[in-house]
């Protein structure tokens, strides 16, 4: 009987899934999903490694109420009839904040389950459904092991400069530091670069990680140096719904001067701000590029302002620049986007073609750019079902189970 690795990555809206066959030196999903809308009309689809759809929206129980947890009943419901007799071996979790306590994949306890609760303000938007999905799993599959695999622990190789606010030491020492996120992005692309660039893999470079959350890494021998997002996934670049860095003197004008609350300043920097802020049309980059209204065009040209502003902040940290890659839904598919950051960019070498940057080819710079300027696909599930294949191998009673 083969066996297989269950991954999921629970958002606020959104659950993604893949199912990745453990025996195989591939690491490739035979099965992938996701269920969107969650808490308005949810949609489900699941897809073979074929392509060939499995399922759309046919989880018929679904509706506007359905919770997290109702949700995941159904996907462990839905799945078995693809499973065949394959046994399911680990569930691995996207878990966005791992604070200081974690720094590699972790196999879940209750006493894992109730550290992670005490990071739920700092990632407000994530870490609860992260957290949600563990519970909700543990009803269903309370003796296979589930693993935790953190956004933050890819970046836990900076240097402690990296990682210090200019704050006083006590706050630091309490945790009050940089964690940076989106660390399995940054981990599955620090892997796949030397296909691409060989040896200059190990130089200095810049992920840009361009989704509805933003973030970009500053590399050097593929490890994490310094990162754009800090404390929470707030910081750094404008974002789909998120501010990015923001004069702190603005948070306290908004409470002093404007009494707003805390939780109304939340709402505001999390799900007011950003491109759906400066537009007032859309937190989805598509959208904007499709629209007339000049309130779009500025949100995308501030976005792209801003991206080139952090980007020539992060250069700093790795010493120059030898390669750029672009990742994520904006900068895997977004050939504006691209173009309006790196035009900022020609003063440090950076030259697109823009004939292969508009097909969206992997290798995007021209043949006088010093820095090479990639555009590829990121694979966060393939990251978490490595994670939990090596943690069961290295651990016989969970694999005999
Ligand atoms: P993600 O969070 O990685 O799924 O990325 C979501 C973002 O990618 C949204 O802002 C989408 O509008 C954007 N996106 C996806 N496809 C395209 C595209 N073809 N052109 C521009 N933006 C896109």
């Amino acid at each position: 009987m083969s066996e297989v690795i269950l991954t999921l990555n629970s958002g606020s809206s959104s659950l993604k899934f893949a199912v990745f066959e453990s025996g195989t030196s591939k690491n490739t999903a035979s099965i992938t999903g996701k269920i969107t809308e969650i808490g308005r009309a949810p949609q489900f689809s699941a897809r073979g490694s074929d392509g060939d759809m499995l399922g759309k929206g046919e989880l018929s129980n679904l509706n506007a109420t359905a919770s997290h947890e109702d949700i995941i009943a159904l996907l462990l419901t839905w799945l078995p009839q693809y499973l065949g007799n394959h046994r399911l071996i680990a569930i691995g979790h996207r878990v966005v904040h791992g604070g200081s306590f974690f720094s590699k994949p972790t196999l879940v306890t209750n006493e894992v389950l109730e550290k992670l609760e005490t990071l739920i303000p700092l990632a407000p938007l994530h870490q609860p459904h992260n957290l949600a999905a563990i519970r909700a799993v543990t009803k269903w599959h309370s003796d296979v092991p589930q693993i935790a695999c953190f956004d933050t622990a890819f970046h836990r190789t900076q240097d402690r400069l990296a990682s210090l606010f200019a704050l006083p030491r006590s706050l630091s020492n309490e945790g009050i530091v940089r964690y940076g996120f989106h660390g399995l992005s940054y981990e599955y692309i620090a892997s796949a670069l030397p296909q691409h660039i060989g040896a200059a893999a190990e130089g200095r470079v810049i992920v840009a990680h361009l989704g509805n959350g933003a973030s970009m890494c500053a590399m050097s021998n593929r490890k994490s140096v310094a990162t754009s997002m800090g404390f929470t996934a707030l910081d750094g670049l404008m974002m789909g719904q998120r501010c990015g860095s923001l004069d702190p003197g603005v948070v306290l004008y908004l409470m002093q001067s404007k009494g707003m609350s805390t939780d109304q300043i939340e709402d505001l920097l999390y799900r007011q701000s950003g491109l759906l802020g400066v537009s007032g049309i859309s937190n989805d980059m598509q959208v904007l590029q499709d629209s007339n209204d000049p309130h779009a065009r500025e949100a995308i040209d501030l976005y792209c302002f801003r991206a080139a502003n952090v980007l020539a902040g992060l250069v700093t940290a790795i010493g120059g620049l030898d390669a750029l890659v672009f990742t994520a839904g904006i900068g895997e598919n977004s050939a504006p986007v691209r173009k309006l950051i790196c035009d900022r960019l020609v003063w440090m070498g950076v030259h697109l073609d823009d004939e292969a940057n508009d097909i969206g080819a992997i290798k995007i710079s021209s043949d006088q750019s010093s820095v090479s300027v990639l555009t590829l696909p990121t694979d966060e599930e393939s990251v978490v079902a490595k994670a939990c294949r090596g943690l069961v191998a290295s651990n016989p009673i969970n694999s005999q189970k």
